[in-house]
């Protein structure tokens, strides 16, 4: 990581720091089995971009949107149980910052667990997670290390260290990804059983050996408990039929006999706990509680896991891969059998948000090519100066060469370009690309974070990329609904006069 962040005056990090410095390393105990539980917790950002506010979602009633009723549903009752503690999880960046903002509480209940796992272990239980939940092996170098360097600073500011694992969106990986986490400290990641190229067996944890020399750690989750978890209600009714039946089957005989230690792993989205299926927290509480340590198991977490049972075995990886698509990374590309119908708007959708993207940043790059020392670094950086961690004088002392610095048009306009840069980052969002048609709510979300973009350049520098983007667009055709992406734009909600080019109807 670049080291120019610290977190000053954090009394409540310092004592933790103490208290975790202190702990004594846990030693290894043969024969032991092993469950972790991780829970992928993201909600995709869907506010208006123009206005920052969440519109009302009506399938959520009596909530006003989907963020307040799975809060209510999964969020807070997991986080007043203390699972958080308990389990492997990641917060996505986007979500995080929301609970932040209106459910501060529990927001709270889920960094102090992290904290409280440090503080007993040594280590934390939480993991970092690619910033806006993009498919690394479809976006640029650029923004692969954008995007991991921004999930990396999140994280530090979130919870108070430096993160040692990464959560790929949708488990999405290729050998570049790799490189990078590995290249910023990024020990670990988890991905499916069937991204595996070489035979595995998933109760160990393995090496992947990088070209530059560096390894990753991957976890292999148990693909056919996990698939049952998120979707065979049955399976999560009792925890402790689900303790002394299905985990129990999983285990190696082997390694039984041998009196080796082995980990169950089991992944899913986190929002399963509650909110996919109802009542789950409590399945998960009682499973942490009783259910598996009745049943010869003792809950771990994956850098605990790592610490007492470093792997020891290699393995390489299909890449790119991801857990939910047979075909590479086609899903969020081409388009692919995974999702019904003619998935070629996929294709067309991308390409329009890539060329962009790409106009965008010849522009960045000659507007603030002579302002900035490195224009790519400062993006990089500039979650930092948008989410006020640090100072204006500060990153502008960093980034601005000293002739600008000065000239309060100048750094205006370069704001307003590395915002454009958020913008289109955020364009990019797995979840536009999931689904299997065009005409829902993910696709327009992603195409109004490229039409914030538009507006932004457009105030800056007066360049109209929305005829270009429209002209791309048209191509995305929707199989359900005779409408193009060309359309969906049209139909994003209205905003004030001159903050968009004219647009030709
Ligand atoms: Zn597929």
């Amino acid at each position: 990581m670049p080291g120019c962040y610290t977190r000053e005056g954090d009394g409540l990090g310092y004592m933790i720091e103490q208290l975790v410095s202190s702990t004594a390393a846990e030693r290894s105990r043969p024969g032991q089995n092993y469950l972790c539980i991780h829970g992928h917790f993201y909600q995709p950002p869907r506010e208006n971009p123009f206005t920052d506010t969440l519109p009302i979602e009506p399938g959520a009633f009596p909530f006003e949107n989907y963020n307040e009723k799975i809060t209510s549903e999964c969020y807070r009752p997991n986080a007043e149980a203390g699972n958080f503690a308990a389990i492997s999880f990641d917060l996505g960046p986007t979500l995080a910052a929301w609970l932040e903002k209106y459910h501060s509480d529990v927001y709270q209940r889920i960094i102090m667990a992290d904290l409280i796992h440090r503080q007993r272990y040594g280590v934390g239980n939480a993991m970092a997670q690619a910033y806006n939940h993009t498919i690394l092996p479809l976006a640029t170098s650029r923004d692969k290390l954008t995007q991991i360097l921004w999930g990396l600073w999140d994280f530090r500011h979130r919870f108070g260290h430096d993160a040692h694992g990464m959560w790929l969106a949708e488990t999405a990986v290729d050998l570049e990804c790799l490189e990078i986490m590995a290249r910023y400290g990024v020990l670990y990641t988890v991905l499916a059983p069937w991204q595996a190229s070489t035979p595995i067996d998933p109760t160990e944890p393995y090496l992947v050996r990088l070209p530059s020399g560096r390894n990753m750690t991957a976890f292999f989750y148990n693909g056919p408990l996990s698939g049952a978890v998120s979707f065979d209600g049955n399976m999560t009714n009792d925890a402790n039929r689900f303790a002394a039946g299905s985990l129990r089957e999983h285990l190696v005989p082997e390694k039984r006999e041998l009196d080796e230690s082995q980990l169950i792993m089991v992944a899913t989205d986190g929002e399963l706990y509650g909110h996919h299926k109802p009542w789950r927290d409590k399945f998960l509480s009682y499973l942490i509680e009783c259910g598996a340590p009745d049943h010869g198991f003792e809950m771990c977490t994956l850098e605990r896991y790592m610490q007492l049972h470093p792997a020891i075995k290699e393995v390489e990886l299909r890449m790119p891969s991801a857990w939910s698509c047979a075909h590479g990374v086609a899903r969020w590309e081409t388009g692919c059998s995974c999702t019904e119908g003619n998935s070629a708007w996929k294709g067309a959708l991308r390409t329009a948000l890539a060329h962009i993207n790409e106009h965008a940043s010849q522009l960045f790059e000659q507007y603030v090519g002579s302002v900035l020392n490195d224009p790519w670094a400062a993006r990089n950086e500039y979650l930092l100066l948008r989410n006020g961690w640090e100072s204006l004088e500060s990153f502008w002392g960093r980034h601005v060469r000293p002739e600008q610095r000065t000239d309060p048009e100048v750094i205006w306009r370069t704001t307003m370009l590395l915002e454009a840069q958020y913008y289109l980052q955020c364009s990019f969002t797995s979840c536009g690309f999931f689904f299997e048609d065009l005409a829902r709510i993910e696709p327009r979300n992603d195409i109004a974070f490229a039409r914030r973009a538009v507006s932004i350049i457009w105030q800056a520098v007066g360049i109209d990329l929305q005829q270009d983007f429209l002209r791309d667009l048209v191509v995305a055709q929707s199989w359900r609904e005779p409408v193009t992406g060309a359309d969906l734009y049209r139909q994003l909600p209205e905003v004030p006069a001159g903050l968009l080019p004219a647009l030709d109807l």
